[in-house]
């Protein structure tokens, strides 16, 4: 019987608790792959599923981990061998289904993506579902037509795991990238990834009556909604495209119809976890080629099952900045 280490949230009357226990790959679901994770990420939703908030997790005791790439361990599926890397990020992982924050998970092979060749598991992790959500929402403002050339991107949310690395693959594209904060002690971190200029939160978080401003930003990236995205909206270009992707500020948010009847501005929806199976490869093998970012490390705090309680209370705490890896050989 093979046993591993997982981290263990508990639900005991109305608290939950957290722990490291030892687990046997038995008590998985069933699923066609069994793989054994040598990394996960620590993203926004697996803090909602450790804190118990509706939405995420049903029924506790649970391990979260929204987030896992490893070796294939057995696989009844032919499509892949035992072996094989693979990445498996969204679907049900680490909500309803045991997730990356165990050493083993078993998974339906259409949430697996081999991992392309050159790549590691390390670095798809550093990327994560943060990471690959920001390429999907560059992909998203590209695939209506942005380009470089056509002024300023604002990412929001900027020193979180989705805006550094939208600042960062914005840059790499070429784009001149704003980046938007909260955190005034994150200047020179937000331009040693790329941003060529950062503003304060609070410029873009005053509500403001007017249905239009004067165009600031040609595109924009916006990963907090609320009064933000409100103000956002009013002040693209004409044509311009904002990706919408989170809620860290507000689920809601408000606009008339103006701009996008006098300006043609395109709200897109970016949702990186339904997405089929042959969008995400087409998404990691960009990152693994064209769009693979080279100073990884710069936004990267590594650490091992007994640091994820710390780290999730980072998230509610809006103290992150970059990504966090987690690694099980720690
Ligand atoms: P993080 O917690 O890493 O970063 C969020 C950032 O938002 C913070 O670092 C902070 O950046 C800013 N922020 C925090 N609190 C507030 C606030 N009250 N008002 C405005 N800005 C705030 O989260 P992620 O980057 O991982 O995720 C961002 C959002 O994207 C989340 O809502 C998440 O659920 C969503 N998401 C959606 C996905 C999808 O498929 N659609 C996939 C992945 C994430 P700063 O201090 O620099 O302003």
């Amino acid at each position: 019987m093979t046993t591993f280490n997982a981290f263990w949230v508990e639900k005991n009357e109305s608290e939950l608790t957290h722990s490291v226990i030892e687990r046997s790959v038995d008590d998985l679901p069933e699923g066609e792959m069994l793989i054994k994770v040598e990394y996960s990420s620590v993203n926004y939703k697996d803090a909602l599923s450790a804190k118990g908030m509706p939405g995420v997790t049903r029924s506790y005791p649970h391990t979260p981990g929204i987030d896992a790439a490893g070796v294939v361990a057995s696989c009844t599926n032919s499509d892949f061998a035992e072996g094989d890397q693979v990445i498996c990020i969204g679907f049900d992982l680490g909500m309803n289904t045991a997730g990356g924050y165990g050493e083993y998970i078993r998974v339906p092979t259409n949430w697996v993506t081999k991992i392309p060749e050159g790549f590691s598991s390390r670095e798809s992790m550093v990327i994560g579902t943060a990471g690959f959500t920001a390429a999907l929402c560059v992909e998203k403002i590209e695939r209506m037509g942005a380009k470089p050339a056509d002024g300023p991107v604002l990412v929001t949310g900027a020193t979180g795991g989705v805006g550094s690395i939208a600042v960062m693959l914005l840059a790499k594209l070429g784009y001149e990238v704003v980046a938007s904060s909260g955190k005034p002690d994150k200047v020179d971190f937000l331009k040693s990834l790329g941003a060529a200029s950062v503003i304060g939160r609070d410029e873009l978080s005053e509500e403001n009556k007017r249905p239009m401003a004067a165009p600031v930003w040609a595109h924009a990236v916006d990963c907090v909604g609320g009064e933000i995205l409100s103000n956002v909206i009013k002040c693209l270009y004409p044509l311009g495209s904002v990706a919408i992707c989170g809620l860290v500020a507000s689920p809601n948010f408000s606009t008339t119809v103006l701009p996008f009847i006098l300006r043609g501005v395109n709200v897109l929806g970016v949702d990186s976890v339904e997405i089929p199976i042959d969008y995400k490869n087409r998404i990691w093998d960009r990152l693994a080629t064209d769009w693979r970012l080279s100073d990884l490390d710069s936004v990267t705090n590594e650490i091992g099952l007994s640091g994820l309680s710390e780290a999730i209370d980072q998230i509610f705490a809006g103290q992150v900045s970059g990504r966090t890896l987690v690694s099980h050989s720690i």
